[in-house]
């Protein structure tokens, strides 16, 4: 915990006091449709299926207007996920700005916003059986885009030595064998994540990143619908539900599934 060097000057109350005032008028984007997605959703068909292995990562590509699901098969899992414009990779998730719109966490009508100059939704979430989990009494939620992703060089920096299956280094290697990049390239365009299922929050005395166990459970799923052509990259994180470790072998993991729909 910091501590305060300064004395609170006389109106230090006053101050604090001053309202807060929701940043961004996302009122003013379109509605999330529901009636549209829905109906596109029903008689859905499934066109493919991409096991992720634990402490693995997987590429896929979604055609525009199809639907993806992240599905928990045999246990609790987290999963970090990466998305681009499939014909150019420069345009990718943006988790700060989607964060800054929507929130902390992200569910059902919010969108996955790309990189600036664009600022286009990639994907918009259509389902989410956590969605009843909203924010619990230690102010954790579920999908988390405050996160980054897993990754060696800050397991390094805090003594952790060498860990080469961080999800950071999964998505790495899954892009690099998809797109024929060489690693070193590859690198650069992986990104901040969605942390699909995994249950995070800041602490409320000293806003520190905290995690708790996953409450997903087999069978549950979050569901997108692809605005535009998309590559994805899904990596199993090595925390497994992140309950305790990451960047280990330690944490049991399970594979998740990502399928792939085509609408009506
Ligand atoms: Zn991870």
């Amino acid at each position: 915990m910091r501590t305060a060097q300064s004395e609170p000057p006389a109106d230090a109350a006053a101050r604090r006091a001053a309202p807060p005032v929701i940043v961004y008028t996302v009122d003013r984007l379109p509605p999330y449709d529901r009636a549209f997605y829905e109906s596109v959703r029903r008689d859905c068909v499934l066109v493919s299926e991409t096991i992720v292995p634990p402490r693995e990562a997987r590429t896929f590509e979604v055609a525009a207007g199809h639907f993806f699901r992240i599905v928990s098969i045999e246990g609790p899992q987290v999963g970090d996920l990466n998305l681009w414009n499939a014909h150019d990779l420069s345009e990718r998730f943006f988790s700060g700005k989607t964060r800054a719109l929507h929130a902390t966490h992200v569910s059902t009508g919010d969108r996955l916003w790309s990189t600036l100059p664009h600022l286009r939704p990639l994907a918009t979430i259509t389902h989410d059986t956590l969605d009843w989990y909203g924010f619990d009494a230690d102010g954790a939620g579920i999908h988390d885009v405050i996160g980054t992703r897993c990754d060696p060089y800050t397991q390094r920096l805090l003594g952790g030595g060498d860990y080469h299956h961080c999800c950071h280094s999964n998505l790495t290697r899954a892009l690099s064998a998809h797109t024929g990049l060489p690693f070193g390239q590859a690198e650069t365009h992986v990104h901040d994540v969605l942390n699909a299922f995994m249950c995070t929050g800041f602490t409320a005395d000293t806003h520190q990143y905290f995690m708790k166990a996953s409450p997903v459970r087999v069978g549950d799923f979050i569901e997108f619908f692809a605005e535009m052509d998309l590559l994805c990259a899904l990596s199993a994180c090595p925390g497994g539900d992140c309950g305790a470790t990451h960047s280990s072998d330690v944490a049991r993991c399970w594979p998740l599934t990502v399928e792939v729909w085509r609408g009506r």
